[in-house]
Formats: structure tokens, C-alpha cells, sequence
């Protein structure tokens, strides 16, 4: 990975959205033309001559990172998206948050045809929210070849439920 100080781009927010939260907000990093293209470029890279078929993003921040990343390579780009956004029938997961629970869906018509997939968001905290992503891609027949995220919090352990699979981030934080 070549050297560029990312980190200085991400800004960090204390306290939100609750106590105790250090929040890293990546869209801090769309203000630099420079440190974007070079996260879109690191996401892409490993893939530059082939490998996967497509990309899938999360709701919201994740599509900032896999729309272009899609673009540069050439590649489908599907959607895990938030309850209740979907027109069409739709994937269904519903997952443990810290507090309660959350849940996202996919068009079934996007993963109609089985691909190996690029699956990425912009933060893994406790990797529950890619966790349930890949668990819906698998069940329609996809192969997650790599989990990516611009920033990652290997503290929160999202090792327990993402151990499975490669996953690359751009920097890791380890704790406040
Ligand atoms: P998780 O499912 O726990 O890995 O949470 C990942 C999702 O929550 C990502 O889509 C992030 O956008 C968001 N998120 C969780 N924790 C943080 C944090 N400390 N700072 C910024 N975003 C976060």
C-alpha cells in the first residue's frame, strides 16, 4: 500500500451519536480530491486485473466508496440498503446492534446471477452490519472474496463475525 497520511482526513467526533461514542466520519475525507481518489484507488487495487465480479456497497457511506469503486472497475455495483428503501422483492436481514436491532435488504433480481463480490462499506466497527450483508449474498449463491472498508476498529472485535472472510482496511484505529 503506498504511503499517504489518510488520518488527517477523518474527522473524529466525540459523543456522537450518544456518550461515550468516538465517531470517525469518513465524509471528511470528501472534502480532499486527493485522499478520496487515493482510498478509491487502495479499494480497487487488488482487483485492477480481475478477480470479482462485482461490488456491493451498504447504506449510506458505503456507496460513496463502491459506486466509484464499480465505475473504475467496470462492474456491476449492488446495493444493501436500509428497510423499507427497496421497490421490488427484496433479501431480508435482521441483525444485533448494541442496543436492539437493524435491517437491510437486497433486490433479489441483483443477485439473480451467483458473482464473486467486493463487499464494502466505509467503517467496520463490530462487523455486524457486513456480517449480515454476506450472509445474504452467500444465500443467493455469491461469493464474498473480499470485505473492504476505508477505516477499520479492530478493538470492537468485528474479527468474531467476519473471521471467515479477507478483510482489508485502509487504516485501523485501535481504541481512544
Ligand atoms: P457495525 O455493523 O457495528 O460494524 O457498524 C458499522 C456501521 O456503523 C458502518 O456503516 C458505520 O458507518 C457505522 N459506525 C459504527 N460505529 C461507528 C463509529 N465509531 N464511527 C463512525 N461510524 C460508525
Amino acid at each position: 500500500m503506498s504511503d499517504f497520511d489518510l488520518d488527517q482526513h477523518i474527522r473524529k467526533v466525540p459523543d456522537f451519536p450518544k456518550p461515550g461514542i468516538l465517531f470517525y466520519d469518513v465524509t471528511s475525507v470528501l472534502m480532499s480530491p486527493e485522499a478520496f481518489g487515493w482510498c478509491i484507488d487502495e479499494l480497487a487495487a487488488p482487483f485492477r486485473n480481475g478477480g470479482i465480479e462485482a461490488i456491493a456497497a451498504i447504506d449510506a457511506r458505503g456507496f460513496l466508496f463502491g459506486a466509484p469503486v464499480a465505475r473504475i472497475l467496470g462492474l456491476p455495483l449492488v446495493l444493501v440498503r436500509k428497510q423499507g428503501k427497496l421497490p421490488g422483492d427484496s433479501y431480508r436481514r435482521t441483525f444485533d446492534l448494541e442496543y436492539g436491532t437493524d435491517t437491510i435488504e437486497i433486490h433479489r433480481a441483483d443477485l439473480a446471477v451467483p458473482r464473486r463480490v467486493l463487499l464494502l462499506d466505509d467503517l467496520i466497527a463490530t462487523g455486524g452490519t457486513l456480517a449480515a450483508a454476506a450472509s445474504i449474498l452467500e444465500e443467493a449463491g455469491s461469493t464474498v472474496v473480499e470485505i473492504g472498508a476505508v477505516i477499520g476498529l479492530p478493538f470492537l472485535n468485528y474479527d468474531r463475525l467476519l473471521g471467515g472472510y479477507r478483510v482489508r482496511t485502509l487504516i485501523q484505529y485501535h481504541g481512544e
